[in-house]
């Protein structure tokens, strides 16, 4: 997962987090029309109930990754084995949503994110139970900031954006489908526009995990 950073093409992975929410029907519209697969790290509490758009992200191609179950930072970083038990959890919800009984993504976003802060020792243990069951964990290295400010704006997102790609190859975006954050959705046209004029090409972890 360490060579995901570096690439001689460039290529852009959108990434979105802490979803199922009303709003995610609107992202997969936006995604369908420009053609353009992400990934999806999903939260397992919010897939109760919404199962149906759970099933449409996979059935139109993308990527369903696993952001835990509960986001609770007291719930999931009691121990390595509670990290463990939240993907499995999540990873149920996933495959109960699909229909398809043996889904494993493989792919894991530690909430919060991996590296430091107050868990940063039972992460790193965490991580490696979570690879001994041939889980892999991301983060991003650009961002599009609509976890930064509740004055969200187009032009914050993509200035936000423009900043964090910086000169880099090979993106990892993180960004946001929670109910609240309904500035990402109008700003995802232009997010995917902008990332064409630059060159970049649109991959998700399909293309890199079997
Ligand atoms: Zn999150």
């Amino acid at each position: 997962m360490e060579s995901i950073y570096q690439s001689d093409t460039k290529r852009a992975f959108l990434t979105f987090d802490d979803g199922p929410s009303t709003i995610t029907p609107k992202i997969l519209d936006i995604l369908k029309q420009e053609n353009v697969k992400v990934t999806f790290f999903v939260l397992g509490t919010n897939i109760n109930g919404r199962q149906d758009i759970v099933k449409r992200m996979y059935e139109e191609g993308h990527y369903i990754a696993n952001h835990g179950y509960t986001h609770s930072y007291s719930k999931i970083y009691l121990s390595p084995q509670s990290v463990l038990d939240e993907y499995n959890q999540c990873n149920d919800a996933v495959k109960n949503a699909i229909g398809v009984s043996e889904y494993n993504s493989h792919l894991f976003r530690f909430p919060g994110g991996f590296p430091g802060g107050k868990y940063a020792d039972l992460k790193k243990e965490a991580k490696q139970l979570l690879s001994q069951n041939d889980v892999l964990n991301i983060d991003w290295n650009a961002l599009t900031g609509d976890a930064e400010t509740n004055q969200l704006s187009i032009e914050f997102e993509l200035s936000r954006l423009s900043e964090t790609i910086g000169d880099k190859n090979s993106v990892v975006i993180l960004m946001h489908d929670s109910s609240t954050k309904s500035v990402t959705v109008e700003a995802l046209p232009q997010i995917i526009a902008n990332l064409r004029e630059r060159g970049y090409e649109f991959k998700n972890f399909y293309e890199i995990i079997k």
